[in-house]
């Protein structure tokens, strides 16, 4: 059996030695994390304890420098896409729980899949996180069929959806390496809680009740190929300084296994979901301060890696975790099978859960540059260049993937501008990208981006470095 490599003990003791950090040790974690090496355990916990508020301003400070240093100030944007909901477990929290009757079970047929995809790709996007319940009729052919269909899906007679990274239930290496062969870019499995007696009470039936299968999915997605990873913790169910540590726990290991830490990191806190009353009143509902507190300091612990926040989020909070470390965003979201088609008709549908940010795209990116001042981008350039695992981690570690980040964001952002923008966003965006292209140093790469504007602007797509 695969063992479980979370030690609980470890991080008990950590949250206790954590108790002993005065100002002076506070400041000598702040000076570490500057150094981009990440953190212990002792010292993240350190971090996430602290009530002072001039310590905490201090480690958004730190956060937001980190963000900057590793990634720049681009902000990669993505849209869900729920092929099923159909699943067999019963998880307490969650609205596809196989015993709530309340929920339509949709799988959507092919059309109607290739009509999400279009219905996401005509506002703009160009990466897809495809979601799938779990449940044992639906297979990996399935899974593979999915993906090929949505890969397939053209706008204006180009690929529509550049990059598809998936959500999906943990599989064996050999199902994981047929679905390599698809050509994804990230796999994402949450733990949900690390905490072990925690997990075993809120999921009641079916296969994710195997807490090590569960925790070992990132390293069989590994061992078949699939090296961009992603992990994260469904916020709400356990004591949250915990869960922390113990993802930490689970990127050392694959760090340690694979040289290769997560892709992405994603921080859902529990929403209302149909037919679930944990979801309404969560054992360990995290207030907004302590959220983002984890949000930033998370970033100080694994700098490398990318950090996603949903639209389960409200803009406002959406809009302060984005200035405290956060990377890839989703925007113009739909959480149920068939969610963009029935809101495009006007169908009312309940989706999987509350959603925070109901804006669009284009609403969703003129605040980015307003509000933030952040560079949206579209770019789908690291897995098409076979920039992945550890070449990625190579670049991203000492924060020279910006490099890359930066120019793709230009030119993706200028492609969506052309295509996609509302007035008032191509406005803003052209004076984005013009105060941005002057902050380039490099006389060769500021050139070559000059370039690739102009031969946008003549009326080529899908320009990157
Ligand atoms: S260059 Fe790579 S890391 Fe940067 S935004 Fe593009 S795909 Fe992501």
């Amino acid at each position: 059996m695969e063992h479980n490599f979370i030690n609980e003990k470890e991080i008990f003791e950590s949250i206790e030695n954590a108790q002993k950090a005065d100002k002076a040790m506070i400041n000598d974690i702040l000076q570490k994390a500057r150094e981009l090496k990440g953190l212990s355990l002792t010292e993240t916990a350190a971090l996430l304890m602290t009530k002072d508020p001039e310590d905490i301003a201090s480690i958004f400070e730190t956060a937001t420098w980190i963000k900057d240093e590793i990634y720049g100030n681009r902000i990669v944007l993505f849209a869900p896409l729920y092929v099923t909901n159909l699943c067999g477990n019963i998880c307490d929290y969650c609205a596809f729980r196989a015993d709530n009757k309340e929920l339509e079970r949709i799988t959507l047929s092919k059309e109607q899949l290739i009509e999400e995809t279009k219905i996401i790709s005509d506002s703009g996007h160009k990466r897809a996180l495809l979601v799938y319940g779990e449940h044992p009729s639906f297979k990996i052919n399935n899974v593979i069929e999915s993906i090929e269909t949505v890969y397939a899906v053209k706008h204006n007679d180009e690929q529509a959806i550049r990059r598809i990274n998936i959500n999906a239930a943990p599989m064996s290496v050999d199902d994981f390496k047929a679905l390599k062969e698809t050509g994804i870019g990230t796999y994402q499995c949450f733990q949900e809680t690390y905490h072990y007696d925690t997990y075993k009470k809120v999921h009641l039936a079916g296969l994710k009740t195997n807490y090590e299968y569960r925790l070992h999915a990132l390293h069989r997605a590994q061992k078949a190929g699939i090296d961009d990873v992603a992990v994260g913790v469904l916020f709400g169910l356990y004591e949250p300084i915990f869960e922390v540590l113990a993802m930490l726990q689970h990127c050392f290991e694959l760090e340690r296994e694979f040289d290769v830490g997560p892709h992405t990191v994603s921080f859902p806190r529990i929403e209302p979901a149909l037919g679930s009353d944990m979801s309404i009143h969560p054992p360990y509902e995290i207030d907004d301060q302590l959220f983002k507190q984890i949000v930033a300091v998370t970033r100080l612990a694994i700098p490398y890696t990318g950090m996603i926040i949903s639209t389960r989020e409200n803009p406002k909070m959406r809009a302060e975790l984005i200035d405290l470390g956060v990377s890839q965003i989703s925007a113009g979201s739909k959480t149920s099978p068939g969610g963009y088609h029935e809101a495009k008709a006007n169908i009312p549908r309940k989706q999987q859960f509350l959603i925070g940010d109901e804006r669009s795209l284009d609403e969703v990116i003129n605040d980015l540059i307003v509000r933030n001042k952040h560079m949206p981008s579209f770019c789908t350039s690291c897995y098409r260049k076979g920039r992945t695992g550890h070449k990625f981690m190579t670049l991203a570690k000492p924060g020279n993937i910006k490099n890359f980040c930066q120019p793709n964001a230009i030119l993706t952002f200028m492609e969506y501008l052309q295509q996609f923008g509302s007035e008032e966003t191509k406005i803003n965006g052209i004076k984005l990208i013009t105060d941005e292209l002057a902050t380039i140093e490099n006389e060769i790469l500021k050139a070559a981006v000059k370039e690739g504007l102009e031969r946008l602007t003549a009326g080529e797509t899908d320009i990157y470095f």
